[in-house]
């Protein structure tokens, strides 16, 4: 570490000797290895369940909008925010709420660690084979509402059709019949244009 240039000036940074600490680890492996059920006591201080999901909904909005009286006496679980009663603790806002019932605080209280399930191979190819088989019936839904939407709109389509046959055929009828009947055209009040809307 002596540089070329400056080896008066002491380095201030805290160097670590590794050779005593080497020595340390070793005697403490050499220790551990010893006595083989307190190696079992440090790795494995408390035994918590594997990280499992949620199966239930997260009640965020259920006080949404909603007025109420707190005072300095008022119990936590009904003060303002979100109460988690299995730590005791309100929370001010639905993120904040989320963020701790996922944290490690809460699921350690809740007796898990952050630790998750090792998946297995059978495990994994089961469950692409589930979201394969999710897909085709999707796809079979659309497809089935897909070909109703096109009937519908054949249909309507066909129906615009004959309307507008009908229509044409009438205005032909009523072009030979010299413009329709003139008192009735009076009537409703306009005269000389297409009386298409006239039955
Ligand atoms: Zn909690």
């Amino acid at each position: 570490m002596s540089g070329v240039y400056d080896t008066t000036v002491p380095d201030h940074r805290r160097k670590w000797d590794r050779e005593e600490y080497e020595k340390l680890a070793q005697e403490r492996l050499k220790e551990l290895e010893d006595s083989s059920d307190s190696e079992e006591e440090i790795k494995i201080p408390v035994k918590r369940e594997l990280l499992k999901p949620r199966d239930y909904k997260v009640d965020l909005d259920s006080k949404l909008g909603k007025s109420q009286v707190i005072t300095k006496t008022t119990p936590a679980a009904q003060q303002g925010g979100y109460y988690c009663n299995v730590c005791d603790c309100v929370v001010k806002d639905s993120i904040n709420f989320l963020d701790h019932i996922n944290g490690k605080k809460h699921q350690r209280n809740l007796g898990m660690s952050m630790k998750i399930e090792r998946s297995s191979l059978d495990q994994v190819k089961a469950r692409f084979e589930m979201n394969k088989k999710k897909k085709e019936e999707k796809k079979k839904d659309y497809d089935f509402e897909e070909r109703v939407k096109e009937l519908q709109e054949e249909e309507e389509k066909q129906k615009a059709y004959k309307k507008e046959k009908r229509k044409e055929r009438k205005r032909k009828a009523e072009d030979s019949d010299d413009g329709g009947d003139p008192d009735m055209s009076a009537i409703m009040g306009f005269s000389g244009f297409g009386t298409s809307k006239k039955k």
